[in-house]
């Protein structure tokens, strides 16, 4: 119980990230005075320390469906009939309404030897952290666990199809996040595929991508997308209507084009972040059962964040975008050595960049890189959602000594 976020996704993720980051930070202690003998890093303990901490989460989750009287079938479900839904066993059940909520599933390339790649799901139960690892994908879950990965002392070797990582952030914060990471020693191969992976008498794998001399590895992993699952549910039966990528369609209020089956999250493919999904779930409780009337989830001005090492968090429109949807945009940027890396003599630099409409001053888009990103970026994606101004954010008192200060010191 809990889904992708819960289980293999988001939190067991953020938990890794943590334990990744002592890497760097237990050296840089040194320059505040501590002396760390002996320090060392055990996969194992962290590994299963993060999934008792799962288990005590799922546990959680299914309390409170308990807790409030919700029958739960631990079976395979297929819609059946309008209304009707029959479980493995065979059981029928009946329902005035119909949510669905399947979520995604990763997408894995097809080349001879694909039955070698592990995705996400697997990542988080690997009996050691790989020596040599090879990540295709050049998204969030690719970055993140290059990160992760190499702090914990893999060499990491990432490869996209494309030229470009992370393709919805903005340029600027890309581009340093790729520069930074080369610095940690990650390795990048653009424009390039599988042709074929095959396993060794050793356990290593073969890898041969095109452009490329076949290269060894211990693992692969690909991080290339997710796909909604949505086979199997009976939905094309009882007529339910799915798009491209096989995601069920819906409208703004998560309606498919059956009346009463309704469908909110990764299965949909709108915005896949779970966030949203508990946002399309409550608002299809308040649409179906509430007392005030059919309810939509504004789509606009998402905050995100990737948990990179160091992180990148946005929110509104890239420079790019502002430009080609509004024309004329002004773009402050603080590009800035944190404390904590002076003191520590650490080169990586963060950098905020903010988009301004020029014909009203709005804050139309804000992007940082640097630590503790996501947990600022929260708090400003209040003030660039209100829709408030350049002069709003110079108009609000610096917290000094800190990061977030650049927010309303752009000059
Ligand atoms: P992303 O969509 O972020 O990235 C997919 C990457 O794989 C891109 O670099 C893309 O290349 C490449 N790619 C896509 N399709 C193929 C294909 N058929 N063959 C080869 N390469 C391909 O996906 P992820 O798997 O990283 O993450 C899945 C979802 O999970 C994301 O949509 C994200 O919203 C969510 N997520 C969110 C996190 C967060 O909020 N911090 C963390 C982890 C996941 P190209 O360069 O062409 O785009």
């Amino acid at each position: 119980m809990g889904g992708t976020c819960v289980i293999r996704g988001c939190v067991p993720k953020k938990m890794l990230v943590y334990g990744a980051h002592f890497a760097e930070d237990l050296e840089d202690a040194l320059s505040f005075g501590w002396s760390v003998e002996g320090k060392s890093f055990d996969w194992v303990k962290l590994r299963d320390h993060v999934q008792s901490d799962i288990t005590r989460l799922e546990g959680l989750y299914t309390q409170t469906l308990e807790n409030h009287d919700v029958t739960v079938f631990k079976e395979r479900a297929r819609i059946t009939g309008e209304h009707e839904i029959t479980l493995e066993s065979g059981r029928t059940v009946t329902a005035a309404h119909i949510l669905i909520a399947t979520g995604a599933r990763p997408h894995v390339p097809m080349c001879e030897g694909s039955e070698h790649i592990i995705t996400s799901n697997e990542a988080f139960h690997l009996d050691e952290v790989p020596r040599r690892v090879l990540i295709l994908g050049g998204g969030y879950i690719a970055n993140e666990f290059a990160g992760i990965f190499n702090q914990f002392g893999g060499k990491v070797t990432l490869a996209n199809r494309s030229d470009t990582i992370l393709r919805s952030y903005d340029e600027a914060l890309r581009d340093r996040l790729l520069q930074i990471s080369l610095t940690k020693g990650i390795e990048f191969l653009f424009n390039t595929r599988f042709e074929y992976i095959r396993r060794r008498d050793d356990g290593a794998l073969d890898v041969k991508l095109d452009g490329h001399d076949e290269r060894v590895f211990d693992v692969v992993m690909a991080a290339t997308g997710r796909i909604a699952n949505t086979e199997g549910l009976g939905l094309e039966e009882v007529g339910v209507e799915l798009g491209e990528r096989g995601e069920v369609k819906v409208d703004e209020y998560s309606k498919t084009n059956v009346d009463h089956i309704y469908a909110v999250g990764d299965v949909t493919d709108r915005v896949q972040l779970t966030p949203v999904a508990i946002r399309e779930g409550h608002a299809f409780a308040d649409t179906v059962f509430g007392k005030n009337g059919p309810v939509k989830v504004d789509h606009s001005c998402i905050p995100s964040a990737v948990f990179s090492h160091p992180p990148i968090a946005a929110v509104g429109m890239t420079e790019g975008e502002a430009r080609n949807t509004l024309g004329n945009v002004k773009v402050y940027q603080a590009d800035f050595r944190p404390m904590k890396h002076v003191v520590a003599g650490r080169s990586e630099r963060g950098l905020y960049k903010m988009v301004v409409d020029a014909a009203n001053d709005r804050v139309v888009g804000l992007h940082m890189i640097g630590p503790e990103s996501p947990e600022i970026m929260q708090m400003a994606a209040v003030a660039v959602k209100a829709g408030l101004t350049k002069a709003d954010f110079d108009a609000t008192m610096a917290i000094h000594p800190t990061m977030a200060e650049e927010l309303v010191l752009f000059k």
